[in-house]
């Protein structure tokens, strides 16, 4: 889960090598409800792309599906179904101890497992909302900057759920896996190892991806398996 707040006090951290490279298959499942004002094509591509961005100088390599195939045999089976809310009012269960919440991510039950993550769409908004250039909200322009603003903060904030994917439920100090995301740094040119990952979570991530290339659950045939919830 990841929710704003504050800004917790950044070090810097060196830009770290990744030490492995594989890939991620995603899919996106866009769910705009009929009275909402669905995202432009532009921000959600260019979503991917900050997402992309990010997990790449991780050593992940996010490989975006389509499931246009009418044949169940040729549908690419995704490791991570990312379900793009656009309802302006989403509500959400559980308690919300730090304010909005931006996204969450049903754990899969094992590595192999596929998860299914929730990005909310309006929450990021509202958040990124309160930074204003000039007296304006600077997402609310109708520049290209101001839409590409946004894109990078919903970006960042589905980056932070797959990071929720690849390493389990928990945060880090610092770095891309940190709980709270202030609206000018998932709006801001992003100072070095602000998305980062920490030492824990490198070592982890690695870890994982080790065991599942071990376990081969990245093979083609493998049944698509529900997510549960944690
Ligand atoms: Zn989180």
């Amino acid at each position: 889960m990841l929710s704003p707040v504050l800004a917790v006090t950044l070090t810097v951290i060196a830009a770290a090598v990744p030490s492995i490279t594989s890939p991620l298959t995603v899919q996106l499942i866009r769910r705009c409800p009929p009275d909402a004002a669905c995202t432009p094509i532009e921000v959600v591509q260019e979503m991917k792309r900050e997402t992309e961005r990010i997990w790449f100088a991780l050593g992940v390599q996010l490989n975006w599906v389509e499931l246009s195939s009418t044949d169940p045999a040729d549908r690419p089976v995704p490791d991570l179904v990312v379900m793009f809310e656009e309802n302006p009012r989403p509500i959400l269960g559980g308690s919300v101890l730090h304010g909005l919440v931006l996204g969450s991510m049903y754990q899969p039950a094992t590595l192999c497992d596929a998860g299914v993550a929730h990005l909310w769409v309006a929450h990021v908004r509202r958040h990124v909302e309160t930074v204003y250039v000039h007296g304006v909200p600077l997402i609310s322009g109708p520049t290209h900057f101001a839409r590409l603003a946004f894109a990078h903060a919903l970006g960042r904030a589905l980056a932070h759920e797959v990071g929720h994917y690849l390493l389990g439920p928990v945060h880090a100090p610092y770095g891309l896996m940190r709980a709270t995301f202030s609206a000018h740094e998932l709006l801001d040119t992003p100072m070095l190892g602000v998305y980062a990952l920490d030492g824990t979570s490198r070592s982890r991530l690695i870890a994982r991806r080790l065991e599942r290339a071990a376990r081969q659950c990245d093979t083609s045939d493998a049944p698509m398996r529900s997510a549960s919830q944690p």
